[in-house]
C-alpha cells in the first residue's frame, strides 16, 4: 500500500494515501467550495467551512507533514501568513532570538508589527553558538533559524542549537524554505517547527503563493490550527492543488536546479568582476561541513559580490535567460538584488554588517540548460 511507503520521491508523487473518491481519479480533486452540507443536527462529514477545513488544502497539509515527518501540517495563503500564525504563539514580555541574516519580511513583521505588541526580539550570528547563549534571558521563548540563511548562505547547526533550545526551555523555528525537506529534514534534528514560503521550491513554478508549517508536538500544532483558522489566512482549493503538483516534481527539480547551482557557483568563481561566491557546497564555505552532516544537499541558491558597483547594473539590465525578478526556487532562474529588494525593510548599517551590500547578488537557478544560463550571464558581464 502506498501509504507504508518511505521513499521521499515516492512520497512526493502520491501524496499522503489517504484521500479516496470513487472516480479513480490519480490527481486529488479541487474542492472548490466555501462551505459543506449537514445531514442533520449535530452531524458533520468532517467539512463544515472551507476556511477551518478543505479536503484539497488537508490532503497538501497531510503531504508536507509525511516530507518533513511531523504529525500535522497546516497550509496558508504566503509565507508570511505561516509566519505570523507562529508569531502568534508569543505574548507581550515574549523574547524571541532569530537569525540576524534572514528573509527581510521576517525582520519586518518582528520589528514593525509584533514589537508594538510587546515581544521583544534580539537578532544573533546563530551560527555561533556563543551567541545565542548569551542572548538568552529569562523571558526568552524561542530560536527562530533560517539555514541556509537569506541572502549569505550561512549555515546554522539545527541539532545543536535545538539541543541548546531544549536544554533551556525554549523552542526551536527553522525556516526551511532554501532546502526543503527533500535535503534538509530540521524536525529529525530535533526542532520544533518547521515552517516554508511555498511559493518557492514546493511550488516550484513560480506561479503562486503559499506558506506551510510542520510541527509534531500537540500543543503547538493545537496553537498554530487555531491561529491559521482563527486568522483566516488559509490556502484556497485550487492553490492548495498548484503547490501539491508542484511537489510531486521536488526531488527531480532541485537535483537538477543544485547542478546547474554548482555550475554557476563555479564559473562566477573564476570570473574576473567576481569578488565572492556564497554557496554552501564550496568547501572554503564556513558552514561546509555543517551543511553535509545535516543536509543531503546543497541546494540551488547562491549570491556573490561583484567588484565593482557597476557591474551590478549591468548584469541586472541585461540577462535574458535569467530574469531580473524577487522570489526564488521556481524552474526558471531568477537574480534578485537584496539591498534594494528582498532586504530592503532591513536598516542600511545592519545590511551591511551582515553582508548584503550594494554589490551583492543573489541568484536562483532554474532548470533551464546550463550553457544558456552561463552565456546569459557572461554576456551582460561583458556587455
Ligand atoms: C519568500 C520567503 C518567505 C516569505 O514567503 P511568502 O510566500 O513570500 O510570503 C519567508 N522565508 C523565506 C526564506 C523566503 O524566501
Amino acid at each position: 500500500m502506498c501509504g507504508d511507503c518511505k521513499n521521499f520521491e515516492t512520497i512526493a508523487v502520491h501524496g499522503s494515501c489517504e484521500w479516496s473518491e470513487n472516480t479513480g481519479s490519480i490527481s486529488v480533486p479541487i474542492y472548490q467550495t466555501a462551505t459543506f452540507k449537514h445531514a442533520g443536527l449535530s452531524q458533520s462529514t468532517g467539512y463544515d467551512y472551507s476556511r477551518l477545513q478543505n479536503p484539497t488544502r488537508e490532503e497538501l497539509e497531510k503531504t508536507i507533514a509525511r516530507l518533513e515527518g511531523g504529525k500535522e501540517g497546516l497550509a496558508f495563503s504566503t509565507g508570511m501568513a505561516a509566519i505570523d500564525a507562529v508569531a502568534r504563539l508569543f505574548l507581550p514580555g515574549d523574547h524571541v532570538i532569530i537569525s540576524d541574516d534572514l528573509y527581510g519580511g521576517t525582520y519586518r513583521l518582528f520589528e514593525d508589527v509584533y514589537k508594538n505588541y510587546g515581544i521583544e526580539v534580539t537578532y544573533v550570528d546563530t551560527t555561533n553558538l556563543e551567541e545565542i547563549l548569551k542572548a538568552i534571558k529569562h523571558n526568552t521563548k524561542a530560536f527562530y533559524i533560517e539555514t541556509p540563511s537569506n541572502p549569505m548562505m550561512k549555515i546554522s547547526d539545527i541539532k545543536k542549537i535545538s539541543e541548546l533550545a531544549r536544554n533551556n526551555g525554549v523552542i526551536t523555528i527553522v525556516d526551511n524554505t532554501f532546502l526543503t525537506p527533500y535535503f534538509q529534514k530540521p524536525l529529525d534534528l530535533g526542532a520544533d517547527i518547521v515552517i516554508h514560503s511555498g511559493t518557492k521550491f514546493l511550488g516550484g513554478h513560480n506561479d503562486t503563493l503559499s506558506g506551510l508549517l510542520v510541527a509534531s508536538r500537540e500543543d503547538l500544532i493545537e496553537k498554530l490550527r487555531f491561529a491559521q483558522v482563527s486568522i483566516g489566512a488559509t490556502l484556497s482549493p485550487f492553490d492548495s492543488w498548484l503547490i501539491q503538483r508542484g511537489i510531486k516534481t521536488l526531488p527531480v527539480r532541485l537535483e537538477k536546479q543544485q547542478q546547474n547551482a554548482i555550475e554557476i557557483a563555479n564559473w562566477l568563481k573564476e570570473c574576473s568582476e567576481v569578488e565572492e561566491v556564497f554557496y554552501p557546497g564550496f568547501k572554503e564555505n564556513k558552514g561546509h561541513e555543517i551543511c553535509l552532516r545535516q543536509a543531503s544537499g546543497f541546494g540551488s541558491m547562491l549570491s556573490f559580490t561583484v567588484k565593482k558597483k557597476e557591474t551590478v547594473e549591468k548584469i541586472l539590465g541585461n540577462v535574458q535567460v535569467i530574469s531580473f525578478a524577487e522570489s526564488l526556487g521556481g524552474v526558471e532562474s531568477l537574480i534578485t538584488y537584496p539591498y534594494l529588494q528582498t532586504h530592503a525593510a532591513i536598516p542600511e548599517e545592519i545590511r551591511n554588517k551582515i553582508g548584503v551590500t550594494d554589490k551583492l547578488l543573489r541568484l536562483s537557478v532554474g532548470i533551464e540548460n546550463i550553457n544558456d544560463l552561463i552565456e546569459d550571464l557572461n554576456k551582460s558581464f561583458n556587455k
